[in-house]
This record gives C-alpha cells, sequence and structure tokens, in this order.
C-alpha cells in the first residue's frame, strides 16, 4: 500500500480501537498465533542452548548452583499475540492513554514530585527511597516489586542476590545493566519484605507509569505478580499469562518470573529463559557468547 494511505488507514483504525469500535478491521484469515519474524537475529543464534545464560547464572551467596539448565527454545521463537490484524496499528498509545502523559515530563521531575515521600505507611521504616536506575533512552524496562533490605541500605533496585541474578539475565541478553532501566512497583521497602499491600501500591504506581511514560521503551518485562498485576490491573495467577505478549501504553509487555522465584525454584529458569528469548527477538539482540 502507499505510504501515505496506509498512515491514513492505521490512523483512521487507530482512531476506531481507541473508540472500542474494534475488531471490525481484523482479518479472519489470520490465526490467533503468529509467528513474528525475528528482527536482525537469526533463528539459530536464538535456539543454541542458553549457554550464556548458565555460565552467567553462576553461585550464590548462599553456595548454590543457578546454572539455567532448560532445553533450547524451539527454533521458531515465535512472539505470541494476541490477535493479529490485517493491517498493524503503530505502537502507540491510544487516544485516551496518550492524554493522560504529562508534557515535559522528566525522570528528574518525577524524583523531585516523589521529595521525601510520607504518602503511604513504608515511608515509615525505610532508609532510601529506591527510585530507578538505568538509561532514560532504555529500550527494555525491567519492573520488580519493591526494595529489599540491600536496596533500601543502598538506594538502588535489584542490589541483593536476586539483583544479581537479574544482573547476569540483563548480561545473557548481551546487554549491561546500564543500558536497561530497572525500577519497582513500590519505591519503599515494605517490612520484613512482606508484599507491598494495595493502598501502597495504589500510591506508588502512578510514578511508575510516569516513568515508563518518559522512558517509552519498546518493551516492559514485569518480574513477578505484584509488577505484573500492577501493570495488567489483573488478579489473575502470573503463571496464567507469563510469555504472552501485551500492550501497554505503546509498549510491549511481558512478564516473567521474579529473579527471588528463580534463587527458590531453579527449576523454572528455563520458562524464565525462554520469556527473555522472546523480549532479545523483539529487540533484535543475540544471546551473549563465552
Ligand atoms: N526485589 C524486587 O522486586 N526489587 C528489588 O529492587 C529487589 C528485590
Amino acid at each position: 500500500m502507499e505510504p501515505g494511505n496506509r498512515a491514513r488507514v492505521e490512523a483512521w483504525l487507530r482512531y476506531g480501537s481507541d473508540l472500542g469500535l474494534g475488531p471490525y478491521y481484523r482479518d479472519r484469515a489470520v490465526p490467533e498465533t503468529a509467528v513474528m519474524a525475528t528482527p536482525g537475529a537469526g533463528v539459530e543464534s536464538l535456539d543454541q542452548p542458553s549457554q550464556a545464560m548458565a555460565a552467567a547464572a553462576g553461585q550464590t551467596d548462599a553456595g548454590s548452583t543457578l546454572a539455567f539448565s532448560q532445553p533450547p527454545v524451539s527454533p521458531a521463537a515465535s512472539v505470541s499475540l494476541r490477535s493479529s490484524p490485517a493491517v498493524s496499528l503503530a505502537q502507540e498509545p491510544s487516544l485516551f492513554e496518550a492524554s493522560d502523559r504529562i508534557e515535559g515530563d522528566t525522570l528528574g521531575l518525577i524524583r523531585e514530585t516523589i521529595g521525601d515521600c510520607t504518602r503511604c505507611k513504608l515511608h515509615k521504616a525505610r532508609t532510601n527511597i529506591v527510585f530507578g536506575v538505568g538509561s532514560v533512552k532504555a529500550q527494555l524496562i525491567f519492573v520488580g516489586e519493591g526494595p529489599g533490605r540491600d536496596e533500601d541500605a543502598k538506594g538502588e533496585p535489584f542490589v541483593g542476590r536476586a539483583g544479581k541474578l537479574l544482573t547476569q539475565m540483563i548480561e545473557a541478553m548481551g546487554l549491561r545493566r546500564e543500558d536497561v532501566y530497572i525500577c519497582n512497583v513500590v519505591k519503599c521497602r515494605p517490612p520484613e519484605n512482606r508484599l507491598p499491600e494495595k493502598d501502597e501500591i495504589t500510591t506508588c504506581s502512578p510514578f511508575l507509569f510516569r516513568q515508563i511514560d518518559v522512558i517509552r521503551p519498546k518493551v516492559i518485562c514485569c518480574l513477578g505478580s505484584c509488577a505484573s498485576q500492577t501493570l495488567l490491573q489483573t488478579t489473575q495467577g502470573i503463571s496464567r499469562f507469563r510469555g504472552e505478549w501485551f500492550d501497554f501504553r505503546g509498549s510491549k509487555l511481558i512478564a516473567t518470573y521474579h529473579p527471588a522465584y528463580l534463587l527458590r525454584n531453579p527449576n523454572a529458569k528455563g520458562e524464565v529463559w525462554k520469556d527473555l528469548q522472546k523480549v532479545m527477538a523483539v529487540l533484535g539482540l543475540q544471546p551473549k557468547r563465552k
């Protein structure tokens, strides 16, 4: 289709979609699960056994081996889509999402707005607010639950045992920690590492949404139930939707298990590596080779 016409059709379809008039435009011949071409990455490279991951996983400080021992992922390296429109909508926020965005917002402004926060009861026991780290230009954001003891002490997310494993996962994807952005649903440590409570999530999550809106990553990877249930606004268990793709305010969102869960359940590492390979396929990344 001629690009000008295509843009007009896409704009018209997006308008219909924003008004909830879809899916009249869908091509009924397209199956529910589509295989997405891997941009820039040969299927073969994704089909390698995850030596990098295995090597990267290494030893925990408790001494247990965290090697990823999953079977290789199938050659298709497919990305399952909820449905596949005949003309795809551009990766942009809907009319309503766009109107939620704060014009001219920056990470600095968000941090300034948080200030020395006392909005919820988590402030009482915290040492440091753990805002987030990484690149404002990141194509990939990892979202965790909330700071633990090490993070609270340092003011930086994912620096404890689970954080070390996350760093190894990032490096196995061929990235460095500073290439991505890492943050949490709540910015203050819940006492005794309990789950963040509903009122705490409701109070703090708008800052997370603003961080995502400023960075506008290609992919959001939710680590664990708290992050995925918060962003997807669901109460379903993560195992029901882990590894599937969703749209979130113009980004692609995928949920995988939390690294802390992997420390307790090393058998789940294969599933997580498959999810990360899907992310790599979308970002055109090659796994790190040893
Ligand atoms: N777990 C999380 O969810 N976030 C952190 O920052 C550290 C551990």
